[in-house]
């Protein structure tokens, strides 16, 4: 059994982003060696997510209006008492998860024909690291 740690770095300039970060997991794939297995790919934050979705641009912008619905940006959060303003980046986070898991197979992603492998920033503007752990033959 191989194992395989990497982090990757971000720091968006936006307060909220959505970041297709496949390509960048296929590397570390294809550099472990790994041909049989999983990669785990997980926010290590709490206003963070990774999520597997359609790489289409109208497609985000709908995951964030959905998103922005269902937990608003506002100043009415409890935990806003802490002096924190960043209660609706806590719920996103919970909405999208903050890891996923994919196969690997014959060395490649095993992912479905649309599925591809997002970053999801609801509070940026800050250093940010995801773990991309890679375990198989
Ligand atoms: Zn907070």
């Amino acid at each position: 059994m191989k194992f395989r740690t990497e982090y990757m770095k971000f720091h968006t300039k936006t307060h909220r982003a959505y970041i297709h970060i496949t390509p960048q997991i296929e590397a570390f794939v294809s550099k472990s060696g790994v041909q049989e297995g999983i990669v785990l790919v997980s926010a290590m934050h709490i206003t963070a997510g990774v999520y597997a979705n359609d790489n289409e641009p109208g497609l985000i912008e709908d995951i964030d209006q959905w998103l922005e619905k269902l937990a608003p940006y506002n100043r009415s959060y409890r935990h806003h008492q802490t002096g924190e303003d960043n209660g609706d980046s806590h719920l996103k986070s919970l909405l999208i998860h903050h890891e996923v898991v994919v196969p690997i197979t014959a060395g490649k992603l095993d992912l479905g024909p649309w599925q591809r492998i997002f970053y999801a920033e609801f509070d940026g503007q800050r250093d940010k690291r995801v773990l991309v752990k890679i375990m198989g033959e």
